[in-house]
């Protein structure tokens, strides 16, 4: 996969792309990305990227110019036409199963905002997803970006030392996951459940579906509203619901 990332501020990302398992997959030839700096991109005298808004009010508005540009020179260069996303608050909320689909690409085009918002013309011509990563407002895109593209690039195939482990998190099959422990069994007085000691992988396996189930039902009731329940969860969630 490789990822543009359109922003005024490039240094933010080097923290986050160049530590841990974001550099181990760049290195693995997993993802490349490159930042577009759009004021590079601006044909004016003072290298502007902003103005102020038609019908007055506050703040400043990116102008369409630069990031057109910048968004026309990336397709230029590609074979085929990349997904561009747009982060706002006004955007889509952002999920597993977007980071999901994501990750089926070979090119993404990240635009971070930054002001008062965006000329409208860049969401209306340019962009194919727009991104919320919750119901707040940041200064900027780019901790959006960073948000959208760590839990992307993990789910490329090989970048997970386990591979395992990415279909088994939280909100892939649908639940939050179930509790871990680890060494030592007794620590200060705190026990590992006896199960987990037990070497019985079906038991396990049974006892973290049941901590798995119980713990949406209990955090995230809202995620269990659409789930085709098997009898057995049916019959847990009675229990509980009557307890
Ligand atoms: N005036 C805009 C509004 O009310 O919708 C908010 C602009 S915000 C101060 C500046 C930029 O930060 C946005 O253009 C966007 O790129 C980014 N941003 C802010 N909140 C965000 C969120 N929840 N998710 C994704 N991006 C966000």
């Amino acid at each position: 996969m490789h990822i543009d990332i359109l922003t005024l501020f490039p240094e933010m990302f080097d923290g986050v792309l160049q530590n841990s398992i974001m550099k181990r997959a760049q290195e693995q030839n997993a993802f490349s990305y490159q930042y577009v700096n759009f004021r590079d991109y601006t044909i004016n005298k003072h290298n502007k990227v902003d103005d102020y808004p038609y019908g007055g009010g506050a703040g400043l508005v990116l102008s369409p110019q630069p990031i057109f540009d910048s968004i026309h020179d990336i397709k230029e260069k590609a074979d085929k036409p990349p997904r561009v996303v747009l982060l706002c608050p006004q955007g889509e909320p952002y999920s597993q199963q977007k980071a999901e689909e994501l990750s089926k690409e070979d090119h993404l085009v990240f635009i971070c905002g930054h002001y008062e918002g965006y000329d409208e013309r860049i969401r209306q011509e340019l962009v194919t997803d727009e991104i919320s990563i919750g119901d707040y407002v940041l200064t900027g895109g780019e901790l959006g970006a960073m948000v959208v593209i760590d839990s992307v690039v993990r789910l490329l195939p090989g970048v997970l030392g386990n591979a395992q482990s990415a279909p088994m998190d939280s909100f892939s099959n649908g639940l939050l996951e179930h509790p871990h422990y680890t060494r030592p069994a007794d620590f200060r007085g705190h026990q590992v459940p006896d199960v987990l000691l037990s070497g019985n992988h079906a038991k396990i396996e049974e006892w973290r579906h049941y901590q798995s189930l119980k713990r949406t039902f209990e955090r995230r009731p809202d995620l269990l509203k659409d789930r085709e329940l098997s009898a057995k969860e049916e019959s847990w969630l009675e229990e509980w619901k009557n307890s």
